[in-house]
């Protein structure tokens, strides 16, 4: 989610909610234009034996009907969904999925990461979550685990699982060998602040992901010199951030913040102040009010907070 602090003019236009784009035969990116302005991206990762959707947006539309559609779904496969962090702007469009006692009947599983089970349960408490319908949690992913593509085991095509809490403390990522890509939620885009809870442990939980993910991203690219380099697929913004080069810059501003050389700027975000910090591209935003510390706002987004 991105703060809409802007009093700017509110675009009027006749797009659909759901547009998409096919970012390689396997990958699917989808852009809800939502009221609240966030305009999330949604991953639809193609596999052998079932379609995993990485988050679920903010709920504006029929999503079910879109992603089982024959447009985006063929083989009629069934839908796994995961859940990179438990913010309205990511899970929205959770309830879909949920059916009589549990799944959906097209639905395999609605997974988030275990990191931080008690956090993720209260996903209501986060700012916008009492407008989120309920929906069930069908499966905990452990930090490691992989999400098997087919119907046997294949490094190459399967999901590996990664627990980066910073943004908030149940965000995951994940990666995508067969195509090098890393699925990062909110922990990173550009032009925005990447928004980070004013409590003195979270920035340096992000660190730790930081270099956790740079670490994978440097171990699997020595692996083949001759391949393409990583690339993230952010929540917002970016599809397509050479991985390295992101977790290098973040990972200065991070080290800037910490031993104050960087100057911080006084900014918004939802109509509050925002203690700021850049580097290049890239920026942190603390929230100075209360409401960061139950709500970390995700994507300060580009046009009015939700009236
Ligand atoms: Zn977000
Ligand atoms: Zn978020």
């Amino acid at each position: 989610m991105t703060s809409s602090d802007s009093e700017g003019v509110e675009l009027k236009h006749d797009r659909p909610t759901y547009v998409f784009s096919r970012l390689s035969p396997n990958l699917t990116k989808v852009v809800e234009y939502d009221s609240f302005t966030q305009y999330p991206f949604l991953y639809l990762i193609h596999g052998k034996d079932k379609l995993v959707l990485l988050d679920t947006g903010c709920g504006s539309g029929d999503l079910a009907g879109f992603v089982t559609s024959h447009e985006l779904n063929p083989r009629k496969l069934p839908v796994y969904v995961v859940c990179s962090h438990s913010h309205f702007d990511h899970i929205g469009g959770n309830w879909h999925f949920s059916g009589p006692g549990g799944k959906a009947s097209f639905c395999v599983e609605l997974a988030f990461g275990e990191g931080r089970r008690d956090y993720t349960e209260h996903w209501k408490a986060n700012i916008f979550g009492d407008q989120v319908k309920d929906f069930a949690i069908t499966k905990w992913l452990a930090d490691g685990e992989t999400i098997q593509m087919g119907p046997e085991p294949d490094t190459t095509e399967d999901i590996r699982v990664i627990h980066t809490p910073g943004h908030t403390p149940d965000e995951i990522a994940l990666y995508y060998a067969k195509e090098r890509r890393l699925f990062v939620g909110d922990s990173f885009y550009q032009w925005q602040p990447i928004f980070i809870p004013k409590d003195g442990e979270s920035l340096d939980a992000f660190k730790g992901s930081v270099s956790r993910l740079l670490t994978l991203v440097e171990s699997e690219e020595a692996k083949d010199s001759q391949a393409s380099p990583i690339v993230m697929c952010c929540g917002h913004v970016d599809d397509f951030l050479p991985a390295r080069t992101a977790l290098q810059q973040v990972e200065k501003l991070v080290s800037g913040i910490q031993d104050g050389s960087l100057p911080h700027i006084k900014n918004t975000a939802f109509g509050m102040q925002l203690d700021e910090y850049r580097l290049d591209s890239f920026s942190i935003g603390f929230m100075q009010d209360a409401l960061a510390e139950n709500s970390t706002c995700c994507y300060s987004g580009s046009g009015h907070t939700h009236q």
